[in-house]
This record gives structure tokens, C-alpha cells and sequence, in this order.
């Protein structure tokens, strides 16, 4: 069902105070800033056919690490759950595992992952404060797009995922995210900008371009500043 939304844009998350306001774009490719943490998974979408509710963060894990329920499970070398702090106010939704998270386990520890990190930290948050997972949790080979029964399948993760964090906001990043989250065929320069509502507890949910993207096209960085900076409001609750 499409309908479900609602969720409250609570208290503000103190922005640290070495963060400045008037960061410069060129702040998130400045290396020095990458902060190194270990991270746990995020959500779904919300209707997704429910998997078996876990009851708990560790047999949600336990479930993923086991599960045959699309062809991806073949060439996998290990799911990637999600990591990070399961009481964070932001979870941050990405694509799919590339290579180095499948060698990994982890979301994010390549060169995006390093991107995400700096934009993060741009909005004033080491990557231990907040959650991060993907649509998919095992690696599409070649790094090819997940295909719509793939994410069909292993929708229901990302659903416990996110009913066990209750985020006071999401970041989705990337058109793959963007489009299976908000259940639309539009573009992400279409749909950053504002704040969407996700799922029946209408959790506010700001898209930005996927930090893949923006290694090849440094200059839509600035957009993604400006789509951190919309979070960083929602999270504060004036926005
Ligand atoms: N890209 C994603 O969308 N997720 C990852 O975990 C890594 C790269
Ligand atoms: Fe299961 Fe998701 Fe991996 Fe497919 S991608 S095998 S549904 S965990």
C-alpha cells in the first residue's frame, strides 16, 4: 500500500561544534576529514513483502548471512548487512555491496564509501553515529544494477532494518535507492531538494546523488552540500 507516512522531524542533532556552517563544497573531498568507525545496517522500504519479522538485530543478521532467496546469493562472497549505531538518528541507504564491501562485509569502505565518510563528517557525523546499509545486501556481479526481483527479494530486510532503528531521518543516496524507496521512476535531480515522507511512519527522507557519481562529476558536489545541508535541518526540526 502506498499509503504511510508520517513520522516527526524531531529534537535537533547537536551539529558538532567544529563543524562549520559555511563548509566549503571542496570540504568533502578533503582527506584529512575521513574518519574510520565500524558501521551496522539500515532499512527498507515499507512495503515490501515482509520477511519473517526478527526479533532482534542479531537473527536479522543471522537470516541475511543465510539467505537463498535470489540468484545474487550464488556469486556473493559474504552478505553486507549494515553497520553502524543501531540508535542513530540518521541512516543513510545506499545501492548494493560493490567489490570491497563483498570482500569486506561492509557497506561503503570503498572509494565511495570514503566520499560518504567526508560528506558525513561534513554534516557534522563520524560514521559510528550513524547507520548505513544498502537496498541489497549481496553484490550484483560486475556491479551491475540490482535487478527488480533482486530487490523485491531482499526488500524485507531493509524493512526490519528500519522499523528496528525508527531513524529521525533518512539519506537515501543514488538513483537506486531513490527510486525503490520513494516508489517513483524519477530522476534524483528530481527528487532532491525536499523532504519526503517514508513509509507509515512517515520518517523524512532527503535524497542526494550517490557518491560514486559524484567522484565522476566533481562538480555536482555542490548539490550534495546543499541536499546535506536540507538533512542537517530536518534533523535539527526546522526544516
Ligand atoms: N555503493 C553502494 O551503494 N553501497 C555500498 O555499500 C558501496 C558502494
Ligand atoms: Fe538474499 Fe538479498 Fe542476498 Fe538476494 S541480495 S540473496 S535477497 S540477502
Amino acid at each position: 500500500m502506498l499509503d504511510q507516512r508520517r513520522k516527526q522531524l524531531l529534537d535537533a542533532m547537536g551539529i558538532r561544534r567544529w563543524v562549520r556552517r559555511d563548509l566549503p563544497v571542496e570540504a568533502l573531498s578533503e582527506p584529512g576529514r575521513t574518519v574510520k568507525t565500524e558501521v551496522t545496517l539500515p532499512a527498507t522500504p515499507a512495503e515490501v513483502p515482509a520477511a519473517q519479522p526478527a526479533t532482534d538485530w542479531e537473527a536479522l543478521r543471522a537470516q541475511v548471512a543465510a539467505c537463498e532467496k535470489c540468484a545474487l546469493h550464488a556469486s556473493r562472497t559474504q552478505t553486507v548487512f549494515g553497520t553502524g549505531d543501531r540508535n542513530a538518528d540518521l541512516l543513510i541507504i545506499g545501492e548494493a555491496p560493490g567489490a570491497d564491501e563483498d570482500r569486506l562485509g561492509e557497506p561503503f569502505v570503498g572509494r565511495a564509501g570514503q566520499l560518504l565518510d567526508q560528506m558525513l563528517l561534513a554534516a557534522g557525523f563520524r560514521r559510528n553515529q550513524v547507520y548505513i546499509a544498502n537496498i541489497l545486501k549481496c553484490r550484483p556481479p560486475d556491479n551491475r544494477n540490482p535487478a527488480p526481483d533482486e530487490i523485491l527479494a531482499c526488500s524485507g530486510y531493509l524493512a526490519s532494518q528500519i522499523s528496528m532503528l525508527q531513524p529521525k531521518a533518512i539519506l537515501s543516496v543514488g538513483g537506486v535507492a531513490a527510486t525503490t524507496l520513494l516508489e517513483t521512476g524519477q530522476s534524483v535531480g528530481k527528487l532532491r531538494g525536499e523532504v519526503h515522507d517514508f513509509g507509515e511512519s512517515r520518517i523524512p527522507l532527503v535524497v542526494t546523488y550517490h557518491p560514486a557519481y559524484l567522484l565522476r562529476k566533481p562538480a555536482e558536489k555542490a548539490k550534495s552540500w546543499i541536499d546535506l545541508q536540507l538533512l542537517m535541518r530536518v534533523l535539527r526540526g526546522v526544516a
